[in-house]
């Protein structure tokens, strides 16, 4: 005899026959795909996935959830790896595809806005906006699969930070569905509204946990005539941030990226399978890449080239792209990088952000500890100079079993954070806090930004359906999670 079926089965009965057909998937086959994240680290079975079209079927998923006591998670490409977008509440969770849809509502090149649905896909968004002569200028290396509803969700920044800023600095609007059910429609495309509250604010960087946002006003830009790319070696990081101080006084701050890359990443780069050529004459022990874009008036090449020039007390060699193509080349090194830097297998990933001033002592403190404690393990350290932001990866010696390697990783995050403590900076500038940087999070926050964190959270879902558990523990916050 079948067993009666439980509050939850009766609930999600109700919930797939309220939804339009076709919205909610359950078989194994089909919600196989939206389990895992992006490196396949994170696992987790969905009790369904619900792929809503429009603003209104967010609406009423939410409202069937919210009467059910279902719990929800919102899904956007899953490259965020920090255990956020895949199910994982004991009870069971229903994933909220945001991926069909995945319009751009429009691009306005007078008012320089894009509005962009959630579920639509950074590059495709990106694509868009160069249509209209405009750049939408979120770039980075999971462009191609991460949505616009997820950078949102993770505040996310990337290559250009330096120039345009982070997604907080492009969002003019949002559309979101709240836990209960009910829509906010705040898509202005204002510059400029000082009239109550910057609710949107709350959304950005909330991974979810606060509401289901459909769409954003984003910021757009002059798409560029020109852009210089040059790749150059330097003798330490303190020299690059030399070079970098310089560069943003020099270049009129016309500057879009200024990459470091330490010795380590290029030889991954150019030992991959891709066999890139090294870049340079002879090795450096640091490199950096630099892009410059403008638009007509300003010869832009003789502005980088003669920077350079200028900078020979601290550039040892560089070359200047000499085309587009060539520029693609320098930056498939950066890419390489990233892609093979684990050998195929686990590294620990960092993603740590100090003050600008703080980068040089950051580094060469934490490699130094890291040497002094586990000499046996591979450091590769890159990152955004604009915004402080460094990844200090850690890769494991090759063959090295699986609990010593948790163990390593534990072990060594622990002695990088110390440092970043020592510095004042963030464990979190990028993926955010979701499951996997909880702990390191709690144990640093101030107690008064958690209550009111906390309180934020009860008023927008005070039962706790909305992907409980990530940023704040269940015990800091009064719901029934
Ligand atoms: C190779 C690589 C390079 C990266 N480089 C950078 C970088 O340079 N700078 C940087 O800042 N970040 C970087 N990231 C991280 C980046 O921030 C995230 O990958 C991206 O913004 C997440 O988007 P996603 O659509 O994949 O979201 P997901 O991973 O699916 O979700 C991330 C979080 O957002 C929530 N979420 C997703 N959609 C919504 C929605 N519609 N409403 C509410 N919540 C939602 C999820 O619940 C989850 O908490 C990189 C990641 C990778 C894999």
């Amino acid at each position: 005899m079948n067993a009666p079926p439980t509050a939850q089965a009766k609930a999600l009965a109700a919930l797939a026959a309220a939804m339009p057909e076709g919205t909610l998937l359950t078989a194994d086959g089909d919600v196989e795909r939206y389990s895992r994240d992006w490196t396949g680290d994170h696992y987790g079975r969905p009790l369904a996935v619900a792929r809503p079209r429009t603003v209104e079927d967010v609406s009423l998923l939410m409202r069937h959830c919210s009467a059910g006591g279902i719990q929800v998670v919102p899904q956007g490409g899953l490259t965020g790896l920090v255990g956020a977008a895949v199910a994982s509440h004991p009870a069971g969770e229903v994933v909220v595809s945001l991926e069909r849809m995945n319009r751009v509502r429009s691009v306005n090149s007078i008012d320089f806005a894009m509005v962009v649905e959630a579920g639509c896909i950074l590059e495709d968004a990106k694509k868009q906006a160069e249509a209209a002569d405009c750049i939408l200028p979120i770039t980075f290396g999971a462009q191609g699969s991460c949505r616009i509803g997820g950078n949102v969700a993770t505040n996310a920044g990337g290559f250009n930070v330096l120039r345009y800023g982070m997604t907080r600095d492009l969002v003019l609007g949002l559309e979101v569905v709240l836990a209960d059910g009910r829509v906010w429609n705040g898509l202005k495309t204002l510059r400029k509204d000082n009239s109550g509250y910057d609710l949107k604010q709350i959304f950005i960087g909330s991974e979810g946990t606060l509401g289901i946002i459909t769409a954003a006003a984003l910021k757009v830009f002059p798409k560029p005539t020109q852009v210089e790319t040059a790749l150059v070696g330097v003798e330490s990081v303190e020299k690059a941030m030399e070079l970098y101080a310089r560069a943003r006084r020099e270049c009129s701050d016309l500057l879009t990226a200024f990459e470091l890359i330490l010795r380590g990443g290029i030889e991954i780069a150019i030992n991959s399978p891709g066999k890139l050529a090294d870049p340079l004459s002879q090795p450096y022990p640091v490199y950096v890449l630099i892009e410059a874009s403008a638009g007509g008036r300003v010869d832009l090449r003789s502005l980088l080239e003669g920077f350079l020039t200028d900078a020979g007390d601290i550039v040892l060699d560089g070359v200047v792209a000499a085309s587009r193509a060539q520029g693609e080349k320098l930056w498939l090194l950066r890419e390489m990088m990233v892609e093979w830097q684990g050998r195929g297998g686990r590294y620990l990933r960092t993603d740590v952000s100090v003050p600008i001033s703080s980068l040089a002592s950051f580094v060469s403190e934490a490699i130094e500890a890291l040497g002094e404690s586990h000499p046996e393990a591979l450091p590769v350290t890159y990152g955004h100079v604009g915004d402080g932001n460094i990844h200090l990866n850690v890769v494991p010696p090759e063959h090295m079993g699986p609990d010593a390697v948790e163990t390593l990783f534990h072990a060594t995050e622990k002695i990088i954070f110390d440092v970043i403590d020592r510095h004042g900076g963030s464990i979190s500038a990028e993926h955010g806090i979701g499951k996997v940087k909880q702990q390191a999070f709690l144990e640093r926050a101030d107690p008064v930004a958690l209550d009111l964190a906390g309180r934020i959270k009860d008023a927008l879902d005070p039962s706790n359906i909305l992907s409980a558990g990530r940023i704040l523990a269940a015990r800091s916050i009064s719901g029934n999670g």
